[in-house]
């Protein structure tokens, strides 16, 4: 079987040792399994994402002994293949433009009528405002400048369930099916952004039309993406792809148990080595 995986960090700020632990690990198992490890750098937020960050990710991977098989990909070089897969969504009706703000969703959701809010991988579960009351396919160009979100009662009809097959960490060695019911999915991921207001397309969309365009057969990511990869194998399933195999490794926490924040300086691996520390230091920090 074959093995291609990937690290896929976001130049939004230095990469520290989560960030390392992820990307040896992935890159360890490539190596061992004789595979492919391949770069993405998820610069589809044009705000938040700065070329000298970018610069320093290659050079941190580098100066940690990793090696990527190919040119990186871009996300910013991706907006024709995630302008195609909206469109058809759009098209299927499974699309709705919103114009809802954060603070709207929060008084709508927790309006009494609507009982507890809901959180799902994406924060609070969309209360619905501005889904349309039938959903239909449409024959017009796809709206810009608005969020879209998926009509997930829409998106899910003739689909019984998604699965997915979770390996864990290595060490552990269990592997595990996931099978995640259209219902969940209604009532706990909800109607998820797959476009937004200031940028084509979104994370969601993104990860994965980019990981099959990579051929990726093994996503090795944090757990706190977990979540997350319901949707993914969703959005797999709608748009024809292929679904990876899941490893959703242990998060490196500080001294107070708090997962590692992009802006947490303090344990960045610029930050190490600048202190004089080499790359085995940081295998040996992460538990490698
Ligand atoms: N770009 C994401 C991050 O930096 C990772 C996405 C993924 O591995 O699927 O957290």
């Amino acid at each position: 079987m074959s093995f291609v995986t990937r690290f896929a960090p976001s130049p939004t700020g230095p990469l520290h040792l989560g960030h390392a632990y992820s990307a040896l690990l992935a890159h360890d198992m490539a190596r061992a399994a004789g595979g492919t490890f391949l770069l993405r750098i998820e610069d589809i937020d044009r705000q938040r994402s700065k070329p000298e960050w970018e610069a320093q990710i290659y050079d941190d991977l580098t100066w940690l002994g990793i090696r990527w098989d190919a040119p990186p990909m871009r996300q910013s070089d991706r907006l024709p293949a995630y302008r195609a897969a909206l469109d058809d969504l759009w098209r299927r009706g499974l699309l709705y433009p919103c114009t809802c703000n954060r603070r709207d969703i929060q008084a709508a959701a927790s309006a009494p009528q609507e009982g507890a809010p809901i959180h799902g991988p994406d924060g609070l579960i969309y209360p619905g405002t501005c889904r349309p009351a039938r959903a239909k396919p449409q024959a017009g160009a796809l709206p810009d400048g608005v969020a879209l979100r998926l009509n997930m009662a829409a998106a899910v009809v003739g689909i019984e369930d998604v699965r997915f097959s979770e390996t864990g960490e290595p060490a552990a060695g269990v592997a595990r099916d996931f099978v995640v019911t259209a219902p969940e999915l209604i009532a706990g991921v909800g109607d998820i952004v797959l476009s937004r207001k200031d940028f084509l397309g979104s994370y969601h969309l993104s990860v994965v039309l980019d990981d099959a365009a990579q051929g990726i057969t093994h996503v090795i990511r944090g757990a706190d993406l977990f979540e997350a990869t319901k949707i993914h194998v969703l959005l797999q399933r709608l748009l024809g792809l292929p679904a990876p195999i899941y490893n959703h490794h242990r998060l490196i926490r500080d001294e107070h148990g708090k997962r590692l924040a992009k802006r947490d300086d303090a344990r960045a691996i610029a930050t190490y080595r600048a202190e004089g520390a080499r790359p085995a230091d940081i295998r040996a920090l992460v538990g490698l």
